[in-house]
């Protein structure tokens, strides 16, 4: 297997206000956790290239791209919402989180790499067609997907296990039937935005606080297995956030390490049924530095 292992080190520029737990820390605390395995050197590396306005706009409207393109402030910060702002670097980190996807679904769709993870910030699943929000500025796999879709897949599916739901995702896709959209999250939990529609497309699959790994595993199974077979996607996704590790300050699931062993296994044995193992993963949420590192790192040897 070629596994694409897919940042830049500009997307650590993005900072928020001091203590935001969406910090820097984060990459440093995934790099250092990867560089440590003995399969590093096996990845395959590659450096993310900045996504055009253009091509942001192919799902996120012309005036939020505009308002964001000229948010960016010189010095200081400027507010996005309650939980986001940009710096002067931001914009850059968020075109190169999403550039980041859409050259890992080039190079999985294209046969070059069997599947790719991109160690990016800020995250993107809960960014709307209209708005940024919880510490979202552009809906990177969202981006990613519909670069699929516009080189040759008819079908994708994005599965995110990130303990928040992907509001956004299912925002964007809710009338495209093409694209499955699978997400499970702590319910009632934020951000509270389309968590209750109901659409053949859409899988929802809340989960009670506390939920543990054996109900976590049944609830995935039982919900993301049907929804795959039905779907038969050319390509999957996934939003892989690991913040529903009980080490989480966020939130109250409690996941451990292995269960990312788990699901990347799940949704890899899935997809080489399905569409030849083509994978692109994008990093969401994870807030505990030591956590979130062991955690991709199970992810990433998993698609390894
Ligand atoms: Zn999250």
């Amino acid at each position: 297997m070629t596994t694409l292992f897919i940042t830049h080190e500009d997307c650590r520029l993005h900072e928020m206000v001091e203590g935001h737990p969406e910090s820097p820390g984060r990459l440093e605390a995934i790099d250092i956790a990867l560089r440590s395995a003995p399969w590093y050197n096996q990845l395959t590396h590659f450096s993310a290239t900045p996504i055009s306005r253009e091509q942001v706009a192919a799902i996120h409207s012309r005036s939020y791209v505009d308002d964001i393109w000229h948010a960016q402030p010189g010095d200081g910060l400027t507010r996005i919402d309650p939980d986001t702002s940009m710096n002067r670097h931001s914009l850059r980190a968020a075109r190169l989180a999403a550039g980041a996807g859409i050259y890992a679904v080039q190079e999985v769709m294209n046969a070059r790499a069997n599947n790719a993870f991109c160690a990016v910030r800020p995250p993107g699943h809960h960014a709307e067609s209209l708005i940024g929000m919880g510490f979202c500025l552009f809906n990177s796999i969202a981006l990613a997907a519909e670069q699929a879709l516009q080189t040759g897949a008819e079908r994708v599916a994005i599965l995110d296990f990130d303990v928040h739901h992907g509001n956004g995702t299912v925002e964007i896709f809710l009338d495209r039937p093409e694209v499955l959209v699978c997400s499970s999250f702590q319910h009632p939990f934020y951000p509270g935005r389309f968590d209750d529609v109901e659409r053949p497309n859409i899988c929802l699959t809340p989960l009670a606080e506390g939920t543990d790994s054996s109900e976590f595993r049944t609830a995935i199974e039982r919900d993301w297995s049907k929804a795959l077979q039905q779907h038969r996607p050319d390509l999957v996704l996934i939003s892989a956030g690991f913040d529903a590790h009980r080490e989480d300050p966020l939130a109250g699931c409690n996941l451990e390490d292995e269960d990312y062993s788990w699901v990347t296994g799940f949704i890899r044995d899935q997809a080489l049924a399905l569409c030849d193992g083509r994978i692109v993963s994008m990093l969401e949420g994870g807030y505990n530095l030591d956590a979130l590192a062991r955690s991709a790192a199970r992810h990433v040897e998993a698609l390894l």
